[in-house]
């Protein structure tokens, strides 16, 4: 049972009409609470612009004042911090994987309310478009109990994603090819709809309320099932011209090395995913391994040969790590995925690698790995919505 399509009333929309308001509305929400002195700085608006800007988002209730009783900055000034009003309103996000769907609720801060799983037993558009349905129903239930309203559902995919066309162009682990998949959601549903790749979504994610914030220059490396990157240049999520920017997992980095489904040899996807750390352990082990925690406990007991492997992927994504430090220079490399389970496997071969690989200064960046659940994938996915309902308004 689907619920009437709910308009969405212009004066309902968030009162961020200039880029001025939008840079302070996305200033406090990912580093607020901020004074209005300190959005100004951060900002390099005047003064006068930050507060222009700060009231209207007051008077309809997307932004409040902690009265800090009484303390005052320099001038008499009001030094009152201006933060987000997170429960104005909520989104939903969805990632969707081989296997399962996840759907979380969020408030406006991108916090999770409410988290949902299901099984994807068949992975053809047909069955995964109504769980899909069905999951965005339950959780607009749950903010019905909340009473506030859902302003937008975004949707996270691997592969090649064109998200202003709202288009899935190729998904290799769902076989999707030239999917709208925004519009036939929409459609269904009566939301806004946003679809996104699935790492450039949890980068948006990071760079606002994560290890990302107020970095100008980060790249977001994603081991697991496949290796993806996200790359944050000037404050800008990049996708390319072609929307496959920051495909390190197709860097080919051994030319006599295992095939790779893209039909290259010796791609770090081929060496470090997770699909091909399994076909080399049952190869050593010569045993059916089931899975990637079954090879994990192998690797931890010391099965001879097992360890060497991992080695191997750490080094290969080490390598990886440094081609894009040499590439852009960012300040930061997060390493995350569910593939991070192993990363005391493959710390040494990621650090050596990526020492010997990266050049002069660049070497300084600092890489750190953040722990990230499918769940917060599919924040991630809810992320974007919200850039979509705070960029739609300007
Ligand atoms: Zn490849």
């Amino acid at each position: 049972m689907f619920r009437a399509v709910q308009p969405i009333l212009a004066d309902e929309s968030v009162p961020v009409s200039t880029p001025a308001a939008s840079l302070v509305f996305t200033t406090v929400l990912s580093h607020g609470p901020l004074t209005r002195t300190e959005i100004a700085r951060r900002t390099d608006l005047s003064a006068a612009a930050v507060t222009k800007a700060v009231r209207p988002l007051m008077e309809v209730g997307y932004l409040v004042e902690d009265l800090d009783g009484g303390a005052r900055a320099a001038l008499g000034r009001p030094a009152n911090h201006v933060r987000v009003n997170e429960g104005k309103a909520l989104f939903i996000g969805i990632k969707v994987t081989g296997d399962e769907i996840i759907a979380v609720l969020t408030d406006l801060c991108c916090r999770i309310r409410v988290a949902r799983h299901v099984p994807v037993t068949e992975r053809e558009l047909t069955a995964v478009l109504p769980s899909i349905t069905a999951l965005v129903q339950e959780l607009l239930a749950e903010a019905d109990g909340f009473g506030v309203r859902v302003r937008g559902l975004g949707i996270a995919v691997s592969g090649d994603v064109d998200r202003a066309e709202g288009m899935v162009r190729y998904s290799p682990f769902l076989e999707w090819r030239d999917v709208p998949l925004a519009e036939m959601v929409a459609t269904a549903i009566g939301l806004p709809v946003t679809v996104e790749n699935d790492v450039r979504a949890l980068t948006v994610a990071e760079q606002w309320f994560g290890a990302g914030a107020g970095l100008s220059d980060f790249a977001l490396v994603t081991v697991g099932a496949g290796i993806g990157c996200g790359l944050v240049v000037h404050g800008r999520v990049v996708s390319g011209a072609h929307g496959v920017a920051g495909e390190i997992g197709h860097l080919s980095i051994d030319p006599l090395g295992p095939a790779c489904h893209c039909g290259n040899n010796g791609c770090v996807e081929a060496i470090a995913a997770d699909p091909a750390i399994l076909r080399d352990v049952r190869a050593v082990t010569g045993r059916p391994v089931a899975g990637t925690a079954e090879a994990l406990r192998l690797a931890f007991d010391g099965e001879p040969g097992v360890r060497e492997i991992y080695a191997r992927a750490g080094a290969a994504i080490g390598k990886a790590i440094g081609a894009v430090v040499n590439l852009f220079g960012p300040v930061r490399v997060i390493i995350s995925g569910e593939g991070l389970a192993a990363y005391d496997l493959f710390a040494e071969g990621i650090r050596d690698a990526f020492a010997a690989a990266a050049f002069s200064t660049a070497g300084q960046c600092d890489v750190m790995t953040c722990p990230l659940s499918f769940e917060e994938w599919a924040r991630g996915a809810a992320a974007t919505a919200i850039q979509s309902f705070i960029e739609s308004a300007t």
